[in-house]
């Protein structure tokens, strides 16, 4: 492992714009035994900033629809970029004392948010959004090579980098301490079907995203009867049903260090939601240090628990993700807890490249010996 002060004055374009923290293993679909009118559907699409990849094994092609689910997710309720979204409705009515009025669903996804808030004791936190704008660390490492320059005595802020073509500028601790004030998940308010935020506060569900749209694909594959599916949308990863050639679905683990090689592969059979977290695929270096997207809302600075990926499983997405999120803040221990609390099972790398598990992800955990 490269230690951070081996790398000197640098800041490179490491966004692989859409890598994921795991991928399923379409290579190892096959159509043999498939009998009926059962037909394999694949398609490759883009939304929520990252990837999506469908294989599904059904009567009819409903890729089309599962897009359809992601899209309206993203632009009618998740979006915090878009006017006119649920949460940027939530968002601009911060500070005004009325309760915002979301839809049931987006309502049982927020109370479930707010309880994994409250259990990890912050670690993961929805109203981390002041924070993450003023670092704005997807739009650096989304850019293409940029130079790095420290904020220290200079009078400009993360935000307005942004504007300066994504020029990465370290926000400075007062900056940061400020943008602080208008985080906590304890202040948010939900009631009776409605979302209350203090003034300057706002929600930001980019760590739960993906997570939440694969438990709404699962509804729909439900719905259509679907015979099998395994779909993959960012670092969120949905298997369902069976393979028509009776073997488990395959979900490989990316290595940290190496990206294009993986530690190993989970063997799933049945509905289950993969989701990792990482710090290899949104970050940047500037004089040396790196600075990736999961920020440890205690601090408001990038989470440094010695961890370099988390992958969760569980029935549920939104928790999955969540989950992965939450574990990376923090660390192995405390990590692990939370989880086993959910009935989740977690993998943890760690800088050193050491592998951690709880004893159910360890039934299904095959290391490939690539790393
Ligand atoms: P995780 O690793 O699970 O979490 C990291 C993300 O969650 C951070 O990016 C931040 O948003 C938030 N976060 C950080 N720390 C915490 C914490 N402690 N607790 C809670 N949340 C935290 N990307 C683009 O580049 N362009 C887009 O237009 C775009 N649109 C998007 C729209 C939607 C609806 C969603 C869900 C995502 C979108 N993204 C977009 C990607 C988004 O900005 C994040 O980078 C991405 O969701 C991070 O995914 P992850 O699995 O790596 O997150
Ligand atoms: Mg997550």
């Amino acid at each position: 492992m490269k230690r951070r002060t081996e790398k000197k004055l640098q800041i490179r374009k490491v966004y692989g714009k859409y890598a994921a923290g795991a991928v399923f293993l379409a290579g190892l679909l096959c159509l043999t035994g498939c009998g009926g009118r059962v037909q394999r559907y694949d398609s490759l699409d883009t939304a929520m900033g990252t990837v999506i990849r469908q294989s599904i094994y059904s009567g009819e092609d409903i890729t089309a629809q599962v897009q359809e689910i992601i899209r309206s997710l993203e632009e009618s309720e998740l979006s915090w970029r878009l006017a006119d979204t649920e949460i940027a409705k939530i968002n601009a009515a911060s500070g005004s004392g009325e309760a915002v009025l979301v839809s049931e669903k987006l309502y049982k996804d927020l109370t479930i948010l707010l309880e994994v808030s409250q259990k990890s004791g912050g670690a993961f936190d929805f109203t981390v959004g002041p924070v993450v704008q003023l670092w704005n660390i997807d739009e650096w490492a989304a850019g293409e090579q940029v130079s790095g320059k420290q904020a220290a005595g200079e009078q400009v802020s993360g935000k307005q980098a942004a504007g300066e073509q994504a020029e990465a500028v370290i926000p400075d601790k007062e900056e940061i301490a400020r943008a602080l004030q208008y985080t906590g998940y304890e202040k948010v308010l939900l009631e009776d079907g409605g979302v209350t935020l203090l003034e300057g506060m706002s929600l930001d569900l980019g760590a739960v995203g993906k997570g939440l749209a694969c438990d709404r694909i699962a509804a729909l594959l439900e719905e259509k009867e679907v015979y099998g599916a395994v779909i993959s949308v960012g670092g969120s990863i949905l298997t369902y049903g069976k393979k028509p050639d009776g073997t488990p679905w395959q979900v490989g683990i990316i290595n940290p260090e190496n990206t294009s090689s993986m530690i190993g592969i989970l063997s799933l059979e049945g509905q289950w939601c993969v989701s990792t977290s990482g710090d290899y695929e949104r970050y940047v270096i500037v004089d040396g240090v790196k600075y990736h997207h999961i920020l440890n809302p205690a601090t408001g600075y990038p989470a440094d628990s010695g961890i370099r990926s988390v992958t969760v499983f569980c029935k549920s997405g939104v928790l999955s993700d969540a989950l992965s999120t939450a574990c990376f803040v923090l660390g192995v221990e405390e990590g692990m807890e939370l989880a086993k609390s959910y009935g989740a099972e977690v993998l943890f790398v760690d800088e050193e490249g050491m592998i951690t598990m709880t004893d159910g992800m360890k039934d299904i955990f095959k290391e490939t010996g690539e790393n």
